[in-house]
């Protein structure tokens, strides 16, 4: 059964959901397509209408929503609650800004004229990752159902509730039935999906191999696609930086949903003057961390997502430290129940080490110690990766050149990278290709046409 509700917590099956079958899946593609005909020729103000609605449900039912995330990844209840505010107002965003997004753009020719107009692919295929069940949603389904575009989207395995819970959204907000479906499908269904003529474009977040598996099958078909894939950000620490504040951040950057982010602070790359002391501090701040339910507000270190994501990252660990890694705190589960990680340091990385290059997916910081801003920055390129990246010093204009050399999609001076519906999101290299959010956003899945009003007469 690929499509399981279980509560990291404790272990306890809560829910366990059929694949369709194609039969059922024919019938969706179908109504997916004769949804977008007519929703196509609605106008902005009447798509507005819908996904604002939906919005504003989302912003009435905080906790409705809230709860099955923590129920079924783990994540902190405060956090859930934060995430559906963050996923309402994308979509509240793009409802109010997507008109304007998209107005037809006056192009200067040499004679006549001519303007960029944009209209819609039609139906898009999303394929979506747990970390945040309802964010990765908003972010795909509201610019592009905004666009004209209607979406159907294949959601993780183990978060099968929000998955059904935000595709109830759209149609308690009044959405034409196919304007944004759920599909709870297998591998081999996505696959058919991809090829099915009707679908016109294809956007994926999740893990490098998925992408490659996703974008290379997008490709045989020549759709065009988004790849949202995943980070190993570096987080600078320069020798001004302000330590306490810094600290603060850093234990945010690594435990905001305990690890789980694709942006999350991965590399901690800190300059000799201050590596001793940021390492200590940082080491006190992991160790206070409470384990405990993540339905209790008391609780500050929640589970991870799954048990076998436990067990992939406990090897990973393990496999780094036998590559010759320092283990300075943390480095197995936690002996209770449920899917508990111990935060989890390591140092002395070499480059011949899989951990050099690895994502490490949850509480686990890998600390590198270097002489000078220089070092800095060249070890923050030396990765396969190019998501995010902080840098952090007093001094704003030195983090904007050290940001305007680091080779990722979105560089933050004095904060670790994070995300608001206006701000572009996305990377380079393996951390994929196309941007979510922003007016950068909607311009994904719209046919950018070139219309030009030219003197008839013919040449002499
Ligand atoms: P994942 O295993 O790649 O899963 C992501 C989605 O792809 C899930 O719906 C999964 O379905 C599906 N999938 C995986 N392999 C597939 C295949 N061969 N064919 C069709 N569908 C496939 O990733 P994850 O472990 O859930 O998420 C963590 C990864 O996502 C990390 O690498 C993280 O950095 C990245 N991420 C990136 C961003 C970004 O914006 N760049 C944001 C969040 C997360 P099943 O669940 O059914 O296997």
């Amino acid at each position: 059964m690929s499509y399981q509700s279980i509560n990291p917590y404790d272990g306890k099956t809560l829910k366990t959901f059929e694949e369709i079958s194609d039969k059922q899946l024919e019938t969706a593609i179908a109504t997916a397509a004769a949804c977008f005909e007519v929703w196509r020729k609605k106008s902005y103000a009447e798509r507005a209408v819908v996904v604002a609605k939906a919005a504003k449900l989302m912003h009435e039912r905080v906790e409705e929503f809230a709860r099955p995330v923590t129920l079924e990844m783990g994540k902190l209840i405060a956090q859930a609650r934060g995430e559906v505010v963050l996923s309402a107002d994308i979509i509240a965003y793009y409802a109010k800004h997507a008109e304007a997004f998209l107005a037809p753009e006056k192009l200067t020719p040499s004679s006549g004229t001519a303007e960029i107009q944009s209209s819609p692919f039609g139906v898009l295929f999303g394929v979506e990752p747990w970390n945040f069940p309802y964010y990765q949603l908003a972010r795909f389904a509201a610019p592009n159902l905004m666009a004209g575009n209607v979406v159907m989207v294949k959601h993780a395995g183990c978060v099968p509730q929000c998955a059904i819970a935000f595709e109830k959204l759209w149609l308690d907000a009044g959405a034409p039935a196919g304007a944004y479906t759920n599909l709870l499908i297998s591998y081999d269904q996505v696959n058919r999906v991809i090829d099915d003529p009707r679908i016109k474009g294809v956007a994926l977040t999740g893990s490098v191999e998925a992408g490659k598996t996703v974008a290379g099958r997008a490709g045989q078909n020549l759709k065009k696609s988004t790849m949202e894939l995943g980070g190993s950000d570096a987080f600078i620490v320069l020798e001004d930086a302000d330590l306490d504040k810094t600290v603060q951040w850093a234990v945010w950057g690594k435990m905001n949903n305990t690890g789980q982010c694709c942006v999350a602070a991965k590399r901690f790359i800190v300059v000799e003057a201050l590596a001793d002391r940021f390492l200590d501090k940082f080491q006190t701040a992991l160790a206070a961390l409470k384990p405990g339910d993540p339905m209790d507000a008391a609780t500050t270190l929640g589970p991870l997502s799954t048990e076998s994501a436990l067990i992939k990252l406990e090897a990973q660990v393990k496999n780094a430290v036998a590559k010759g890694a320092t283990l300075v705190m943390g480095g197995k589960r936690i002996n209770r129940s449920g899917a508990f990680m111990e935060p989890t340091i390591l140092t002395d990385i070499k480059p011949h080490n899989p951990a050099f290059r690895e994502e490490f997916f949850g509480p686990v910081a890998l600390f590198f110690r270097v002489k000078n801003e220089e070092e800095a920055i060249a070890l923050a390129n030396d990765s396969e990766f190019g998501l995010g990246g902080s840098v952090f010093t007093k001094d704003i204009e030195r983090g904007k050149r050290v940001a305007s050399r680091i080779d990722t999609g979105m560089v933050f001076v004095n904060h670790p990278t994070w995300t608001t519906p206006d701000l572009p999101f996305g990377g380079v290299k393996n951390s994929g290709y196309g941007r979510e959010l922003s007016s950068m956003g909607i311009q994904e899945f719209v046919n950018k046409k070139l219309v030009r009003v030219d003197s008839i007469d013919a040449p002499a």
